[in-house]
């Protein structure tokens, strides 16, 4: 019989992110597919009432935290003790994780300590004949494997964004709190601030429903014999303004800006799609100056309607890669569509 422990960290402000809920997801089909099977969630953080109380109408049967200062920053020997002082309290035998960058970090130490095993980009979980399956994709998101294991305890870190949120209703939560014993050594890290983008200046945006990626056609010479670099950067900025889209670049156009060309300035290579990029999801993906080649292609593996502006009749989107190709110059369609945004069509 499997005790199917979902394990998360709170977010600064007490609440559970997405990830968690989407985890919560994974960990809930497992536990209706199994039957005698149990579910507990195990909370770390400063304090983790909320959290509980917000998902308090889900079937699980006992709740367990870890909470207090030395809990609220993501901290490898922090974690790794609080979550297996969890684990052990619940002798959990799966469980079931959001691959955040916090959690993604202490998984596999966890499985170490247990005696376990770790998977990580777990984009699926599914029962056939009493047995537990697990996929994820391998080599660059080109092949997808479903694997099953015998060890126990069973880590899986879902990858964020590959689940529906679980959307269990409130309630109140009795959470058993587990003691975790910290030696000075293991708080000898501390975080002393995060650096991150303005709000305004963030261009990645995992929710979106549209994924906007740019190529190096933006930089390139147009058929009046010039670049027209500021004419882009204002029009990808507006759109991304007015559609609220997520921002994703092609590799040569991030590459630019490292061989020290004039390129867009707010892309970074944290933005490149495809082999050597990310993978992100999205419901819809527009691909604009760019040529659509198998690298690239690749990390749109999980778009959901694939769309690409470009002036070549002959790219790689245009054979059977883009489920619509429009054969036209991108600095046209995106300000036409910027005036439609704007008027609010
Ligand atoms: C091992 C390996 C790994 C790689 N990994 C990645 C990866 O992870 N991600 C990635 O992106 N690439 C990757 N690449 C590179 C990839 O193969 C392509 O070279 C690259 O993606 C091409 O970028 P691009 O389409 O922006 O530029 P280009 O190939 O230069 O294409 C520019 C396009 O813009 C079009 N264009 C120009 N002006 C306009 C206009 N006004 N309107 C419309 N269209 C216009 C042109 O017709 C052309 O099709 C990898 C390559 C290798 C070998």
């Amino acid at each position: 019989m499997e005790t199917i422990l979902l394990l998360a960290h709170t977010e600064k402000d007490g609440s559970l992110a997405r990830s968690a809920r989407e985890a919560q997801h994974a960990a809930g089909t497992l536990f209706k597919s199994l039957p005698g099977s149990k579910l507990v969630i195990g909370l770390v953080g400063d304090n983790v009432q909320m959290a509980a109380n917000s998902i308090a109408a889900c079937p699980a049967t006992k709740y367990f935290g870890v909470t207090g200062a030395d809990f609220t920053q993501p901290r490898y020997a922090t974690d790794t003790a609080a979550a297996e002082a969890i684990c052990k309290a619940a002798q959990a035998t799966m469980v079931v994780a959001p691959a955040t960058s916090r959690w993604a970090r202490v998984l596999p130490g966890i499985a170490q300590r247990l005696g376990g095993r770790a998977d990580t980009h777990v984009t699926g979980v599914a029962v056939a004949d009493g047995k537990i399956s697990v996929n994820r994709w391998f080599y660059r998101q080109r092949m997808e494997g479903a694997l099953t294991r015998t060890q126990r305890p069973w880590i899986l870190g879902i990858d964020p964004g590959s689940q529906t949120p679980c959307e269990c209703g409130v309630g109140t939560a009795a959470v058993e709190m587990v003691t975790v014993n910290l030696t000075d050594a293991s708080k000898r890290t501390t975080v002393i601030g995060i650096r991150e983008p303005k709000a305004d200046a963030q261009t990645i945006r995992p929710d979106a429903q549209l994924l906007f990626v740019t190529g190096a056609g933006w930089t390139k010479k147009q058929a009046d014999g010039q670049t027209h670099l500021p004419e882009a950067e204002k029009l990808i900025l507006d759109f991304l303004k007015k559609s609220r889209a997520s921002l994703g670049s092609s590799k040569s156009l991030v590459d630019l800006g490292g061989e020290g060309q004039a390129v867009l300035p707010f892309l970074s290579h944290l933005n490149q799609i495809g082999q050597t990029g990310a993978t992100p999801r999205h419901a819809k993906g527009l691909s604009t100056c760019c040529h659509g080649e198998e690298p690239h292609t690749v990390g749109w593996r999980f778009i959901g309607e694939r769309r690409a502006i470009s002036l070549d009749p002959n790219c790689g989107w245009a054979r059977g890669k883009a489920d619509v190709l429009y054969v036209a110059d991108a600095f046209a369609v995106i300000s036409k569509v910027n005036a439609l945004l704007a008027a609010g069509g």
